[in-house]
C-alpha cells in the first residue's frame, strides 16, 4: 500500500511509474490491476472485503478464448470441474432436446480470484482490504485522490474474523488513474459528474437474479435416474431455458464423481418470476436426491449492453460496474477480464493514463472490439423476454433453435447465419409463422447492432457519443 503514492504522471510520453488505484478485487478489478502493473504502472487495489474473498464466490461458466484475450492463462486444472462439455438443452414442457457441445468450462471463481491475487502480487501490486467510507477528491472535474478507511492485508489482523476493525486506518491514495471495478453498483462512477449522466441505475427488468450452488448428492441412485431419464452421463449438463419467463434458465450438472451436483438458476429480477433462489429451491424440492450445499451464492447481474461512456474524470469503469456482461445469459467474467486488458493496452499509449484522451481510447477500443456483439445479444435477450416461455417452447418445437445457435450463444460471439442456417430457419418459420413474425424483426435488429460497435466515436466528442448511443438504443431497447 502506498499512500500518497505519486504526484502525477511522469510526463515522459509513457506512463511507466504512474499510479493507478483499482477499487474492487473481483475478477475484473484484479485483471485490470494485473494488466496495468505488467505495463509498468504502480497499482494499488482497494477491496471492501478481506483480500482473497472478493468477487464471485461460486462456479461460473467461462471460455478459454476470453482468458487468452484478457492476458491470462486459461483456467487451470484445479480451477475447473471435469465436466464433458455436452449440454442437453430443453425448452418449457420438455420441448427439445437440442444437444450442444459447449465450449464453456465450469470454473471455481474462488480459485481464479486466488490466482489473480498471486499474479498481482508477483507484479508488485499493493492491496488494501476491508476498506470503507470511500470518498473521492476532485480537482477541476478530475478525481485525484481517494480517502478511505482500510487495512493493509500484509500486516492486518490474522484472526480470520470478518469486519475486524483492528489494523484499520485512514488512508489517502493519490493516483493518475482510478478504476471502478466495484461490481454492479460501482462506487466511483456515482461520484464523478461526467459519468453519472452516462451510467443510470439499471432497472430491475434489466437485471438477472441468479443462484449457483454446488450440492452434495444425497442419493446416488436418484442422480443416476435423473441422468438416465435425460439420456446423459455424469459430467454432462442438462439445462432448461424459458421455464420462468422467456429469459430464464435452470442448469443441472451431476459431477463425474457422482458425489456432487451443480445447480445454476436465473431469471429476470422484475419480481414476476421469483428469484434465482426460489427456482433453485423448487429444483431441489423436485429432486430430493440433491443434498446439502457445499458452496455457492446468489446475486443480481446487469443484462443491458455496456454503458456508452466507460471513463471520464480520471476514472475508468470495468466489469459489472460498466455493465460489461454478455446479456444473453448474464455472463460477466470473461468480458470483465478482457476489459482490463483493453484498458491497460490503451492507457499506456498515453503520457497521462487518466486523461480524457486515454479513457476515451479505452472506451472506443472496447466498443469496437466487443460492443457490437454485446449490443446484438442485448437485443436477443430482449427478444427472448418478449416471446416469453411459450415462444421459447416454440423455438424448440419448430426446429428454429439448433445446436449451432446454442453453441454460438454459449461461445459469446455473434455470428451471422450461414446460407444453410438461413434456409433451415426459413423452413422453421414456415412451420410457425407466428413465431417468425415475433422474432424476425428482433433478429434484424441484432444483426445491425452487431455492426455498430466499431462506429462508436474514436475521438473525444460527447455529442457524437450521445448520437451513437441513441442509435444503438433505438435498435436494441425495442
Ligand atoms: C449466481 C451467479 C451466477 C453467475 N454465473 C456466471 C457464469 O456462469 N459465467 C459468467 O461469466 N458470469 C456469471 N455470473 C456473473 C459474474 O459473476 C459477474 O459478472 C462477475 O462476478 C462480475 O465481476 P466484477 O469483478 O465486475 O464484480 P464483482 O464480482 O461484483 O466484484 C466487485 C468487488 O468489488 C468489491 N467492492 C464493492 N464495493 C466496494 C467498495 N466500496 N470498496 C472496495 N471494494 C468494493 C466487492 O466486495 C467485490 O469484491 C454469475 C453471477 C451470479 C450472481
Amino acid at each position: 500500500m502506498t499512500p500518497d503514492a505519486t504526484g502525477g504522471a511522469n510526463g515522459h510520453g509513457n506512463p511507466a511509474g504512474a499510479a493507478a488505484v483499482v477499487l474492487g478485487a473481483g475478477t475484473a478489478g484484479l485483471n485490470a490491476a494485473l494488466q496495468l502493473a505488467r505495463r509498468g504502472l504502480q497499482v494499488t487495489v482497494v477491496e471492501s472485503r478481506r483480500l482473497g474473498e472478493g468477487g464471485a464466490r461460486w462456479d461460473n461458466g467461462v471460455l478459454d478464448w476470453q482468458y487468452t484475450r484478457a492476458g491470462i492463462a486459461p483456467p487451470t486444472p484445479d480451477e475447473v470441474h471435469d465436466t464433458t462439455g455436452v449440454t442437453r438443452l430443453y425448452g418449457p414442457a420438455d420441448a427439445g432436446p437440442v444437444t450442444v457441445q459447449s465450449p464453456t468450462r465450469h470454473a471455481d471463481m474462488r480459485r481464479l480470484n486466488d490466482r489473480l491475487v498471486g499474479l498481482c502480487r508477483a507484479e508488485g501490486v499493493a492491496f488494501v482490504d476491508r476498506a470503507r467510507d470511500v470518498v473521492v477528491s476532485e480537482v477541476d472535474g478530475r478525481v485525484r485522490a481517494l480517502d478511505l478507511v482500510g487495512c493493509d492485508p500484509d500486516d492486518g489482523p490474522s484472526d480470520g474474523q470478518h469486519g475486524d476493525e483492528a489494523g484499520a486506518r485512514a488512508l489517502h491514495l493519490e493516483a493518475d488513474l482510478f478504476v471502478d471495478a466495484a461490481g454492479r453498483h460501482g462506487v466511483l462512477r456515482s461520484q464523478v459528474r461526467d459519468l453519472v449522466q452516462w451510467c443510470p441505475p439499471v432497472a430491475r427488468d434489466l437485471l438477472c437474479t441468479a443462484s449457483q450452488f454446488m450440492f452434495r448428492v444425497a442419493e446416488v441412485d436418484g442422480a443416476r435416474r435423473f441422468l438416465d431419464r435425460r439420456g446423459v452421463r455424469a459430467g454432462d449438463g442438462v439445462t432448461w431455458v424459458g421455464l420462468d419467463g422467456g429469459f430464464s434458465a435452470l442448469a443441472v450438472t451431476v459431477q463425474p464423481d457422482l458425489e456432487r451436483v451443480s445447480v445454476l438458476t436465473g431469471t429476470i429480477a422484475s419480481g414476476s418470476w421469483g428469484s434465482g433462489r426460489t427456482i433453485l429451491d423448487r429444483a431441489r424440492a423436485e429432486n430430493p436426491w440433491i443434498g446439502d450445499p457445499i458452496y455457492g451464492g446468489d446475486g443480481l447481474i446487469p443484462l443491458r449492453r455496456p454503458f456508452a461512456r466507460l471513463g471520464a474524470g480520471g476514472v475508468a469503469l470495468v466489469g459489472d460496474a460498466a455493465c460489461q456482461v454478455f446479456p444473453a445469459h448474464g455472463s460477466g467474467i470473461g468480458t470483465g477480464l478482457m476489459a482490463g486488458a483493453v484498458l491497460a493496452e490503451q492507457v499506456v499509449a498515453h503520457r497521462d493514463p487518466g486523461s480524457d484522451e486515454a479513457l476515451w481510447a479505452y472506451q472506443h477500443a472496447f466498443h469496437a472490439e466487443h460492443g457490437g456483439g454485446l449490443a446484438a445479444y442485448d437485443a436477443f435477450r430482449r427478444c427472448s423476454s418478449a416471446i416469453g416461455s411459450d415462444g421459447i417452447r416454440r423455438l424448440f418445437t419448430s426446429g428454429l433453435f439448433t445446436a449451432e445457435m446454442g453453441g454460438s450463444g454459449l461461445d459469446q460471439r455473434w455470428s451471422e447465419p450461414t446460407p444453410a442456417q438461413t434456409v433451415a430457419a426459413a423452413r422453421a418459420y414456415l412451420r410457425d409463422p407466428g413465431l417468425a413474425r415475433a422474432m424476425v424483426p428482433w433478429l434484424a435488429r441484432c444483426a445491425i447492432a452487431a455492426r455498430l460497435g466499431a462506429a462508436s466515436p474514436a475521438e473525444p466528442d460527447e455529442r457524437a457519443l450521445r448520437r451513437w448511443d441513441r442509435r444503438v438504443a433505438r435498435l436494441v431497447d425495442g
